[in-house]
C-alpha cells in the first residue's frame, strides 16, 4: 500500500479474481456460476443495433428495461433500481443502509464481508448449522441490516418463503435484503413481500440464468421509498451506471423469456444427473436449488480434487476458508457436454485414488 492510500484501507481484503476470465482461457470454467449458454440471439441483435447510439450517454433510469420488467413481475417501474451487476446494488446498500451494522451467515457470498469491511460496517455472522440458515439465529438483530442469499452460496440450499417471512416480520427495525442471484434455479422469490412489509429489498441479476454476466446488470425490487433512497445513492455515485449496450442486450433477453426458461430447464436437468453420478462415485452433496453443487468426497481431499481437475483443465471453486473445512468444492453446472467431460475426469481421479 502506498502512502497515498487512506490508512483505513490498510487491512481491506478484496475479492480474489486470480482464477477468472483471461487467466482461465481454454479451461472448462465451473468456478464462477456463469451460464454455459451464450446470450439470447435477440440480446446480441439489440446490443449490436445500440452500438449506433454510443455517442450519447445511456438512459440513467433504464426506462425501457424497467417497464418490461415491471410488466413481467407485476410491480411498478418505480419499484426497480438497476445496478452494474447486483454487486453494485449490494454495494449501495452496504454504503448507505447499514448504520446499525449488518448480519449475514458465516458461510455465504464472500462479497458481503468485503463490502462490510470497505464501508466500515460492523457485522455479525450467525453460523450455519448443518449448512442451513436457521431463522431463530436472526432474532435480536438490533436494527442490523440482514443479507440472505437465497439460495445460499456456496451451499445451494434455499430457505422457503415461510422462513424468509419469519425473519422479515420478526425484525421490523431491520432492513432485510434477499439476494436471489440463483433463485431461478429452484427457490421461490420473496418479491411478494416488498408490498407487504416496509423493510424488504429483493436483489436479482442477469448474470446467471440470463447469460449476461459479461454485460454487468443486476436490479433490486423494493417499495417506492427505499427505491428512491437507493436511486439517490446511485445518482450520486454513478448516474450512468448501466451502459447502452447492456441495456439493449437485457431488453432483448427479457423479450426472449422462452430462451431463458429452456436454458434453466437444461441446467436443472444436468444438475440432477451430475448429482446422481457424483453420488455413485462416493461424493456427499448438499441439496441444491441453484446452478451449482457443493460437494465433498468421502475419502479424497477437496484440495486434491481441485488440483486434479485443474491438471485436466477444469476449474472448480475450492474453499480454503477453514470454516468450510478444506474438504468441499463448489461445482458450477455447465452444459451437458462440459459435465460429461467433468464426470469422466472425476471418475478417473476417484478410481486412481481408490487403488
Ligand atoms: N449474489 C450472489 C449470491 C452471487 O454469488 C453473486 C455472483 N457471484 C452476486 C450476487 C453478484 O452477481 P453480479 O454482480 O454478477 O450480478
Amino acid at each position: 500500500m502506498t502512502q497515498f492510500m487512506h490508512s483505513k484501507f490498510k487491512s481491506l481484503k478484496a475479492y480474489d479474481t486470480s482464477e477468472e476470465a483471461e487467466s482461465m482461457k481454454g479451461y472448462i470454467r465451473l468456478n464462477t456460476n456463469e451460464s454455459p449458454f451464450p446470450p439470447s440471439p435477440k440480446a446480441e441483435a439489440y446490443a449490436y443495433k445500440a452500438a449506433d447510439t454510443l455517442n450519447y450517454y445511456p438512459d440513467p433510469d433504464c426506462s425501457k428495461l424497467a417497464s418490461q420488467l415491471s410488466r413481467m413481475l407485476g410491480i411498478k417501474p418505480s419499484n426497480i433500481v438497476f445496478g452494474n451487476g447486483s454487486d453494485e446494488i449490494l454495494s449501495f446498500i452496504f454504503m448507505s443502509m447499514c448504520e446499525k451494522g449488518a448480519a449475514f451467515p458465516d458461510i455465504t457470498y464472500s462479497f458481503y464481508r468485503i463490502l462490510a469491511g470497505l464501508n466500515g460496517v460492523d457485522y455479525i455472522t450467525p453460523p450455519l448449522r448443518d449448512f442451513r440458515i436457521l431463522t431463530e439465529d436472526y432474532a435480536d438483530l438490533e436494527g442490523r441490516t440482514v443479507f440472505i442469499a437465497n439460495p445460499n452460496s456456496p451451499t445451494g440450499i434455499a430457505l422457503d418463503t415461510g422462513e424468509l417471512e419469519l425473519i422479515i416480520s420478526s425484525n421490523p427495525e431491520s432492513l432485510i435484503v434477499i439476494d436471489e442471484a440463483y433463485a431461478d434455479f429452484g427457490a421461490k422469490s420473496a418479491v411478494r413481500f416488498i408490498s407487504k412489509y416496509p423493510n424488504v429489498i429483493v436483489v436479482r441479476t442477469f448474470s446467471k440464468s440470463r447469460s449476461l454476466a459479461g454485460a454487468r446488470l443486476g436490479w433490486c425490487m423494493t417499495n417506492d421509498d427505499l427505491a428512491q433512497d437507493i436511486r439517490t445513492i446511485k445518482n450520486a455515485i454513478a448516474p450512468y451506471n448501466i451502459n447502452a449496450l447492456t441495456q439493449a442486450a437485457a431488453l432483448g433477453t427479457l423479450e426472449d423469456e422462452e430462451y431463458t426458461r429452456k436454458n434453466i430447464n437444461v441446467i436443472c436437468r444436468v444438475r440432477d444427473n451430475t448429482r446422481s453420478r457424483l453420488q455413485e462415485m462416493g461424493f456427499e452433496i448438499l441439496d441444491s436449488s441453484a446452478n451449482f453443487l457443493f460437494v465433498r468426497h468421502k475419502t479424497i481431499s477437496g484440495q486434491k480434487i481441485f488440483d486434479e481437475l485443474k491438471r485436466f483443465r477444469i476449474i472448480v471453486r475450492h474453499f480454503s476458508n477453514p470454516l468450510v473445512l478444506d474438504d468441499w468444492n463448489r461445482i458450477t453446472i455447465g452444459s451437458a457436454e462440459q459435465m460429461q467431460v467433468f464426470l469422466e475426469v472425476m471418475n478417473g481421479v476417484v478410481e486412481h485414488e481408490a487403488r
